[in-house]
């Protein structure tokens, strides 16, 4: 069944050596296929490579932001932190490779800078920046959702004299800000994880703000070996319990009843002790807190008097409690010490809606109200998220059609996995998929699962191409709209929606009706024989 590997020609070319690409890799290479990994960077890892700020750490607990396929991988690796930090992150993805030996088949240091099929071949011809071209029957973009990182817009940008620094492309080695004066633009959960540690070294520490985002505690500390025991005893339980689990997060604990059934003594209790467990729990305290915006106020009243009683000076709290959007409809940020840093003297906060940024200029930032001089900024600006990394790429299907003209007002996708009209190429965590909107580490698997059993699933039918149809593909797109629609999420401004994005046009992109029910829609789809699909044998 394998293409070979020689001269270039793959089976599977795969982009991206994240969580997502080396679980595909392992996976094809069960099935006996060829596949190649072409990975930008110079190591594998992806976001736990990337994003090396001082802070950086997953936001969902260790034990289930890891893969769950090998039994053998869950016994030998031990988290030691409750929420681990991206070094940590990071061995644990070499680990993998090494363990399951995939380094042979990923080629570091190489972008893959276009992919156009080849229709009467049926075959895709990928083109990478150091001037190699293979070929391949499909093409899996593991590219990540969260991959390209927005570069700094405001004025003057480059006239910069002092250091400038992104923290998704955070230098080897770190850095040292001790006796600086630091500036942090952007307070999304990259900064909100930074900003502690950078104001604890820093001689002072400015913090630009545009939007205030909601944060909870993440209560991090080394693992309770009680539950690393319990863990090891009922990992398989608990690995289904996050599988059937709205955003696939077992810690979330949805309860069933509503806010606004309770009296408001037993809800102040309910976020009392949620915010004491920590993390993203606080959302599950209520089945409604996403869908109507009565009940959701009474989690932002609750998160808003937390931070005036965290944060000493009574302006300062104000301006860091988020007044324009639902709590929820933005990733919530989880966070170490992030409101008390504010009550540090070497840090001060400027809220660019009252004051907003006129120019970087060669000593520092220019706001409406002046200059401040500073050694280093650091921007914590976000990402052009879910569709950058493909947008980057000339991808280009039957007709030699662009990925990019067809997705110019919108991402279209099938299930997020497949797009009308590009053949055999498959997206891991695409939009109109849960991905960015669950635990990636379980909606990864479940994509990389779906994509190869798809790829044995043509190869037992010695069929040799499989496109999303128009039809299925539309009907997809409204559910996603409609399901979006039913929620508070396109209420605020957020990278969701591409609203971070200038000129990128608004729509929801990740599909927020649940892990369970897509992932029951996914096995439906693949059970009648890829409802929804074309497949093609033989030209046929
Ligand atoms: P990535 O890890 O992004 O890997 C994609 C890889 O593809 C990158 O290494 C990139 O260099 C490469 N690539 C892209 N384009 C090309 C190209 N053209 N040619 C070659 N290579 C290319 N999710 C959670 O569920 N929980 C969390 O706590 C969490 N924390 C996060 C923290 C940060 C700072 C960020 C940015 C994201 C976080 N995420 C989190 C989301 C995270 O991206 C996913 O959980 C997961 O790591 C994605 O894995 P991936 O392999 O799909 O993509
Ligand atoms: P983000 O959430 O998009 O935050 C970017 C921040 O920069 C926002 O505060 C934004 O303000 C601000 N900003 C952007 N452009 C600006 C400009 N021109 N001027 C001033 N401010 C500007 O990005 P992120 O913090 O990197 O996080 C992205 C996602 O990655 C998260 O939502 C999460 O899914 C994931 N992540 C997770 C963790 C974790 O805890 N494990 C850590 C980091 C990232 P506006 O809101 O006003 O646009």
């Amino acid at each position: 069944m394998a293409d070979g590997a020689q001269g270039g020609a793959y089976d599977v070319a795969i982009v991206g050596a994240g969580f997502s690409g080396l679980y595909m890799l392992h996976r094809l290479r069960e099935l006996g296929l060829s596949a190649r990994v072409f990975e930008a960077g110079p190591s594998v890892g992806g976001t736990w490579y990337w994003n090396r700020y001082p802070g950086a750490r997953v936001d969902i607990e260790s034990q289930e932001y890891c893969y769950s396929f090998s039994p053998e991988l869950d016994a030998e690796w031990t988290w030691s932190e409750r929420y681990a930090a991206q070094p940590e992150l990071l061995a644990y993805l070499n680990h993998v490779a090494d363990r399951f030996d995939l380094r042979p088949d990923i080629q570091l240091e190489t972008r893959v800078t276009a992919a156009h099929y080849a229709e009467a071949a049926r075959r895709w011809m990928v083109t990478t920046d150091r001037g190699e071209r293979v070929t391949a029957r499909h093409v899996v973009m593991a590219t990540g959702c969260l991959s390209v990182a927005k570069e700094p817009d405001m004025p003057g940008a480059d006239s910069f004299a002092g250091a400038s620094y992104h923290t998704h492309r955070w230098p080897d080695g770190g850095v040292d800000f001790t006796g600086k004066r630091v500036a942090v633009i952007g307070t999304g959960s990259s900064a909100i994880q930074a900003i502690p540690q950078i104001a604890a070294q820093a001689a002072h520490l400015t913090v630009y703000q545009r939007t205030p985002n909601f944060s909870v505690p993440a209560h991090n500390g080394p693992t309770d070996p009680a539950v690393a025991a319990d863990w090891a005893a009922n990992r398989a339980q608990y690995r289904q319990e996050a599988r059937d689990a709205g955003f696939a997060i077992r810690a979330v604990r949805q309860a069933e009843e509503t806010a606004l059934a309770v009296s408001p003594e037993e809800r102040a209790a309910a976020f009392e002790a949620r915010w004491a467990h920590g993390g993203f729990c606080l959302l599950g305290a209520y089945s409604d807190l996403i869908f109507d915006k009565a009940a959701n106020d009474t989690a932002v009243a609750f998160v808003a008097d937390k931070i005036r009683s965290l944060v000493e000076d009574p302006a300062t709290a104000e301006k860091l409690i988020p007044k324009t959007y639902p709590i929820g409809s933005k990733r919530i940020c989880v966070d170490t010490g992030y409101y008390q840093t504010f009550n540090r003297p070497n840090v001060s906060l400027v809220d660019l809606i009252e004051t907003p940024i006129e120019a970087i200029t060669p000593a520092g930032v220019r706001t409406t109200a002046g200059e401040e001089r500073f050694d280093a900024i650091v921007y914590a600006i976000g990402f052009d998220a879910m569709t950058g990394a493909l947008s980057k790429i000339d991808i280009r299907g039957k007709g030699g059609a662009a990925l990019r003209d067809r997705w110019a007002e919108g991402p279209k996708s099938y299930l997020g996995l497949m797009v009308a009209g590009f053949p055999n190429l498959f997206i891991v965590t695409g939009p109109g998929s849960p991905s960015v909107l669950s635990n990636m580490a379980v909606s990864i698997e479940q994509h990389v699962e779906w994509i190869s059993d798809c790829i044995a699933w043509m190869g037992e039918r010695q069929a040799d191409a499989i496109e999303a149809s128009e039809a299925a593909q539309e009907a997809w797109v409204a559910h996603v709209n409609e399901v979006a629609d039913l929620t508070l999420y396109p209420q605020a401004n957020s990278w969701y929606l591409g609203a971070n994005v200038p000129g990128k046009p608004r729509v929801f992109m990740p599909y927020i009706g649940g892990f369970p029910a897509y992932r029951e829609k996914c096995a439906e789809v693949a059970a009648k024989g890829y409802e929804g699909f074309l497949v093609t044998a033989g030209g046929a």
